[in-house]
């Protein structure tokens, strides 16, 4: 007999959102958010786009601009 367990299956859902590995390492805010701001969907990388919520875009954006930011000098102000 040849089953195939589709309770194992189904744990491996595509559609399953992973936190975002971009905001976790740079966002020190990353454990404070709300778990959907710090989703990305599962399929993809981990980017601003991806992300499924509009305050996660938001924060990861910020994130990115951020960092280069923080190459230029700060007398430029
Ligand atoms: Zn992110």
């Amino acid at each position: 007999m040849e089953h195939i367990d589709r309770n194992v299956v189904s744990r491996f859902d595509t559609r399953s959102s992973r936190p975002c590995e971009f905001c976790r390492e740079f966002d020190p805010q990353f454990p404070a958010r709300r778990a959907l701001d710090q989703m990305v969907s599962g399929s993809r990388k981990a980017i601003a786009s991806a992300h499924l919520t509009e305050d996660g875009y938001v924060r990861h954006r910020m994130l990115e601009l951020r960092r280069l930011t923080s190459r230029a000098p700060l007398t430029a102000a």
